[in-house]
């Protein structure tokens, strides 16, 4: 008998109700109590839709952040937000947003009063997580209200509840110390409240716990894994059981050591290690449980169930009711129901599975392990009927784009001469000042632009009406651009509601949900295009808008566009092939874009790789491979121009430090990067190696309606002016200007265009 459970379940909703319901509460829309009754009622529909299952999760759910409630669990609250009364929830809201409600956005700075917790990326997936705040004298002590509160909720509604808590090394291991002492020192003051916590669950008699530990799927030095020994020793006395959950990807040389702990259970991600499935099934002791990750929590596609079940029923024969069954991870990556979709595609969302779906496909493998096949041979048949029309479908299936692939080689990716060649080249053809203005890209998205989109999208405007509304913002971005005396001008990205998404809808092999949403961070949500099919451009895709821009000034006009890595890692991709594969297809769609503004007249073309560096592996050993296709993806993309073309990418990062060869390697002519925050200490890659062509270090945080002064510019710029040449240095921002107000916008860059007419004005 397998037995099914799940590792975590999507909080914000189906309809973003959570997300909604944030907002309202932050707004002083709503009262706390509304919002806590959302939150309650989320949390028992998703029990109810999950009830089928033989264990359910409980305290995956959160209102901001699963590691920031852990956090308050462990009684490891910043210090900052000590002294405040009131409300944990409230309390939870200041430590993530740095403000409880909406009073300090509109107070400024006089009530915002403490700074928001660091937020980082949670392992390689899109959501990102408040990082916990350790130093030395960290004490922790225990707070399980929410947890056991919840479990009760649970138990009413009728569920086998099993608790889901962040494991003690992985949290330790998630947090930064803020002192520079080693975190790992606070184990031992950690494990008792951890042991006071498994207690409190024996209290309300609970059988298992489910306890993460993804750390284990990282590189972990000796320090490291002895940490797991300790740790597991120490809460193996306790009187609930522990199933160990790994995910995102393999053991490896830590597989091991996982199955030599004492736990009752070991799980494991069969989509990214399977192999390692088998093995743990051999060395794990005979009374242990063995969880296999076998749906992919981190896609949207349907699983293969007859495939699955090929190589899962002889491990279900071993180990008998020891084998548990599970998606490979959380479906907090995934959005909650297919079923919502009115609007997609019938041949291709026939393909596919959100979050309810992947438990509908787990409960079908248990009832195939469990009652034989045949007991549910017609959804068996089904499905195979699905993943065949997939395979073959001339949707996905297209020879010519295979066939481009196929003959791609080094010389695409080539620039005719080395940039040094380039430079006086475009240097004659552009004329530009020393230190040279530009900006990112978007200029602000206006209450005309939303409305216009809005009405087009209902059909109350015409694409000629939207087209002239459109065409009206970018005069106003061309005309306040050469006010501002900027030297390289962009048309302001109006038109794009969404850097990836407006180039997916313009590519064959591209699909779109309503209400495919995911998790970002606190109320913060993407719906990531769908990646179905071979990539290929039917046409033109901003020729028209860069052409009319160009045709309203003297001046350079900027082309724009997204990068190929970007809009991979910022997409659901196709699992049939490599993504790799994936992605040079992507570049020669883009290639061709490139290749059609050059013809255009366009002298300027910057491809946005706002993604690249997120795109990272989790593991070290494996970053080589991924720069390699991302950096020569790139370069398909960028390269087959002339030597007067002058090519920009920008990122939306500065950490260079560790990949800094293969951001050169891009050879870019220019390259913009978000420095401003850090006062330009960012820049530090650049002090062992030589950068080698130009650089554009943002200048202006555009996260924040600061308006940076003329002399703070100066000043960011001849610190920059101390790595790099200054005759290989421009001025710009840090990124697009979509989210700021033309109010802050327009003193900004006075500030910003007078600073370099200082700098132009300085000796060497
Ligand atoms: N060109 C884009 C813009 O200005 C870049 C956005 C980004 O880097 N995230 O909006
Ligand atoms: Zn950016």
């Amino acid at each position: 008998m397998a037995i099914t459970h799940n590792l975590g379940f999507p909080r914000i909703g189906a309809k973003r109700e959570l997300k909604f319901a944030l907002e309202r509460y932050w707004k002083d829309q709503s009262s706390r109590d509304e919002l806590k009754a959302v939150g309650a009622q989320l949390r028992e529909r998703h029990w109810q839709d999950q009830a089928r299952l033989d264990f359910v999760p409980v305290g995956d759910f959160a209102f901001y952040d699963q590691v920031l409630d852990m956090s308050f669990t462990l009684g490891n609250l910043p210090e900052r937000v000590r002294g405040f009364h009131g409300d944990a929830l409230d309390n939870a809201f200041r430590v993530a947003r740095g403000r409880s409600a909406q009073a300090a956005e509109e107070h400024g700075a006089c009530c915002s009063g403490v700074a928001a917790g660091e937020m980082t990326k949670w392992f390689d997936t899109n959501y990102h997580y408040i990082v916990p705040e350790f130093t030395a004298t960290t004490n922790f002590s225990l707070d399980a209200t929410r947890l056991v509160t919840q479990l009760a909720e649970a138990r009413a509604c009728g569920v086998n509840a099993k608790p889901v808590i962040i494991g003690p090394v992985t949290y330790l291991w998630l947090g930064k110390s803020k002192d520079d002492s080693d975190r790992l020192a606070l184990l031992p003051k950690l494990l008792p409240v951890y042991g006071a916590l498994l207690d409190a669950f024996a209290a309300q008699g609970v059988d298992w716990v489910q306890i993460d530990e993804p750390a284990l799927v990282t590189e972990l030095d000796a320090k490291w894994r002895d940490a797991f020994v300790t740790a597991y020793d120490s809460l193996s006395a306790r009187r609930v059981k522990l199933l160990l959950a790994t995910y995102f990807g393999q053991l490896q040389d830590n597989l091991e050591l996982a199955c030599a702990l004492p736990i009752d259970g070991l799980h494991i991600d069969a989509i990214n290690a399977r192999d390692e499935l088998v093995r743990a099934a051999a060395m794990l002791p005979d009374t242990a449980v063995l969880s296999a990750g076998v749906i992919n929590g981190r896609n949207i596609w349907k699983t293969d169930l007859n495939a699955t079940l090929e190589w899962l029923t002889p491990l279900a024969k071993t180990l008998g009711e020891r084998l548990w069954i599970a998606p490979s991870c959380s479906l907090l990556h995934v959005p909650v129901d297919l079923e919502s979709e009115q609007k997609l595609d019938a041949e291709i969302r026939a393909w596919l599975a959100f979050a309810l779906q992947k438990l509908d496909e787990l409960t079908v493998l248990a009832d195939a392990l469990n009652h034989g096949r045949d007991s549910v041979a017609s959804a068996l048949a089904s499905n195979a009927q699905a993943i065949e029309n997939r395979r073959t479908s001339p949707r996905v299936n297209n020879p010519a784009v295979k066939a481009a692939v196929a003959k791609i080689d080094a010389a695409l990716g080539q620039r005719l001469n080395p940039y040094i060649t380039r430079a006086s080249k475009q240097a004659a053809r552009l004329k530009l000042p020393a230190f040279p203005t530009t900006t990112i890209g978007s200029f602000p998205q206006t209450a005309e632009i939303r409305h216009a989109r809005s009405q087009f999208k209902a059909g109350a405007l015409d694409e000629a009406g939207y087209q002239i509304a459109m065409q009206a913002e970018i005069v106003r971005s061309v005309r306040e651009q050469e006010a501002l005396g900027l030297d390289v001008l962009v048309h302001g990205e109006a038109e794009r509601n969404d850097m990836v998404e407006y180039f997916g809808e313009q590519l064959e092999g591209y699909a779109f949900s309503q209400f495919g949403w995911v998790q970002s961070y606190g109320s913060r949500c993407v719906k990531p295009p769908i990646l179905f099919g071979d990539i290929s451009r039917p046409k033109a895709m901003t020729v028209e808008w860069i052409t009319y821009a160009q045709s309203l000034t003297d001046k350079p006009m900027k082309g724009m566009l997204t990068g190929p890595v970007t809009i991979l890692n910022w997409s659901f991709v196709r699992d049939d092939q490599p993504r790799s594969v994936s992605c040079r297809q992507l570049a020669l769609a883009i290639r061709e874009e490139v290749l059609d503004l050059e013809k255009a007249g366009v002298r300027v073309i910057q491809i946005d790789e706002a993604a690249l560096r997120e795109g990272l592996p989790l593991r070290r050993s494996q970053w080589h491979a991924y720069l390699q296709w991302a950096v020569e993806s790139f370069r398909l993309t960028a390269n087959g121009v002339q030597d007067e073309t002058q090519i920009h990418t920008h990122m939306c990062y500065s950490e260079f430090n560790d990949i800094i060869a293969s951001i050169a390697d891009m050879d870019a002519d220019v390259i913009t990067i978000e420095t401003s925050r850090s006062d330009m200490e960012l820049l530090d890659a650049f002090d062992n190696f030589k950068y080698p062509n130009e650089i554009g270090p943002g200048v202006y945080d555009i996260h924040s309606p600061n308006i940076p002064s003329q002399e703070h510019i100066v000043q960011l710029m001849r610190k920059a002016a101390e790595r790099i040449p200054r005759e290989r240095l421009w001025v710009n921002p840090d990124c697009g200007l979509k989210t700021r107000q033309w109010a802050e916008v327009v003193p900004a860059l006075t500030n910003m265009v007078a600073a370099a007419k200082t700098l132009r004005a300085q000796q060497h």
